[in-house]
């Protein structure tokens, strides 16, 4: 595509841009909006060696769009969501370029994005920017999800534009590169199907299958098959925020990756002291995404997604909603699957009874009970000590773990594995937020994030996060990221 002159076109990288070559209605061209004084606070060198990129080679002004590499062909992307609810037909990239796709060393196809690099036909009224808060929050907690091992869109670079924001205060602006292995949401099916665009339907779907599903290309029903694997996908995903007391947030339609990426960062944060009702979100006032109900909004989601896969699913309208329902039904006892099998884990376990269920809910009841810090509780039980909150169950897991064929060095060691050390605190993510955007003090983000890289190993000196929050920083409150 052809770049106006305020671009200067960069290095080539190696893209390959599948998306941009889908039907015309799916995406819209659109270059970044130049900005004033690009600086950059952060180059992840990993992932740019994972993408086949030299990092030397990534200039701030790659970091905000002033310069587009050359294979880029910047787009955004529609689509349309339920937002609390509530259907927006036409929400769509309004403050997110894709540059483009590279295929990374192991040959998976990845999506370069640029958030926050200026207006785009989505953008609605909104300015297409984000402020350096949101921006530093997204770097470190999906880095840190990451090195959880959970599935997620990562941060390759962080920079300043040397320009304002305007939000409810003048902040900073600031651009995230952000990979993913897709951006395309549940809300991205929803755009073409409230239009009855079938066509772009077909392609979406086709192009959903050969880059996720692969597997499932050439089989009898390939929607179906999609639906099975996205719901799959979900339920393993929220499992796993469940696991290390994640609360997403914002899990609207839109902000559910059907590749089964934690995507989304604006209003997410851990919880410290177990609480099923935990809810951060300053706009969440019903509690619509508070922790418990992750799962049950995950199956809700996916409804909305078997409903745009109706006319693909059996010619029969009657039929494909039949079948439809018994899948989406068929969620709970999925999503409990994984639910078990992580949380035996958790508690040293690799063999399986079937009072193991009730067992986990009672280590919970008792947590929930005593207010206890649901990371550090866990944590302290996997270094072999007994915290005293937990008295009255701790008899009944020890007679279990004896039953488990494993010895307890093993399972002490399978629990330090899946139970971290360090999460991203909410009151330190906020002191880094806070030295970076007032002091241009760079250095709490930087030793965060180190020992975030390692959450499941203790480090000497990194005590101070892994402590909970003095009660006076509760109860916390957390913003979209706009
Ligand atoms: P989010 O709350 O980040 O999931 O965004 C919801 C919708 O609002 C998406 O269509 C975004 O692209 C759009 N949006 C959010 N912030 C901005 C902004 N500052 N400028 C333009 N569009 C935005
Ligand atoms: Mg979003």
């Amino acid at each position: 595509m052809a770049m106006t002159d305020l671009h200067q076109t960069g290095p080539a990288i190696a893209f390959d841009n599948s998306y941009a070559r889908l039907p015309g209605a799916m995406h819209v061209d659109v270059l970044p909006t130049p900005v004033e004084a690009p600086a950059l606070i952060k180059v992840n060198a990993a992932l740019a060696h994972e993408l086949g990129i030299d990092p030397a080679g990534l200039t701030p002004e790659m970091a905000v769009g002033n310069l587009i590499p050359a294979g880029a062909a910047p787009i955004a992307q529609a689509y349309a969501g339920h937002q609390f609810g509530n259907f927006v037909p036409q929400l769509g990239d309004g403050r997110a370029i894709l540059l483009g796709e590279v295929l990374d060393r192991q040959g998976r196809r990845r999506d370069i994005q640029l958030k926050g690099a200026g207006p785009t036909p989505f953008s609605r009224r909104g300015d297409g920017r984000a402020a350096l808060g949101p921006v530093l929050r997204e770097y470190l907690v999906s880095e840190a999800m990451h090195a959880l091992g959970i599935p997620t869109t990562r941060a390759l670079m962080a920079a300043t534009t040397g320009e304002k924001v305007y939000r409810e205060a003048v902040l900073p602006g600031a651009v995230l590169t952000r990979v993913a292995s897709s951006h395309i949401r549940v809300g991205t099916f929803q755009f073409f199907a409230v239009r009855r665009d079938q066509e772009s339907l077909a392609a979406l779907i086709g192009h959903v299958i050969a880059r996720h599903y692969p597997q499932l290309s050439g089989t009898e029903n390939p929607a179906l098959g999609l639906l099975d694997h996205v719901m799959d996908a979900q339920a393993a995903l929220v499992a796993r925020w469940v696991q290390v007391g994640f609360i997403h947030g914002v899990m609207n339609t839109d902000n559910m990756s059907v590749a089964g990426e934690t995507i989304d960062y604006g209003p997410c944060a851990f919880m410290d002291a177990y609480d099923p009702a935990t809810v951060f979100s300053s706009i969440d006032s019903y509690g619509r995404y508070a922790y418990a109900n992750q799962p049950p909004i995950a199956q809700w989601n996916l409804a909305r997604l078997a409903e745009t896969l109706l006319g693909f699913l059996h010619e029969s309208r009657e039929e494909a909603v039949r079948i439809a329902t018994e899948r989406i039904e068929g969620f709970p006892a999925i999503y409990a699957r994984h639910w078990l099998a992580g949380f035996r884990s958790k508690i040293g376990l690799v063999s399986a009874e079937d009072g193991d269920l009730d067992l986990i809910q009672a280590l919970l009841d008792a947590m929930q009970m005593a207010r206890a810090d649901f990371t550090l509780t866990l944590r302290t039980l996997s270094n072999g000590q007994e915290p005293a909150a937990l008295a009255d169950w701790l008899p009944a897991w020890r007679a279990r773990l004896a039953r488990d064929p494993q010895g307890p060095e093993e399972q002490l060691a399978l629990m330090r594995s899946v139970n971290p050390a360090y999460i991203p605190r909410n009151h330190r993510v906020e002191e880094m937020i806070g030295a970076a955007v007032e002091r241009q003090d760079y250095a709490p983000f930087e030793a965060m994030l180190r020992v975030l890289m390692t959450p499941y190993q203790e480090q000497p000196g990194a005590e101070g996060y892994a402590e909970p929050p003095d009660e006076t920083d509760r109860p916390y409150r957390t913003f979209c990221g706009t």
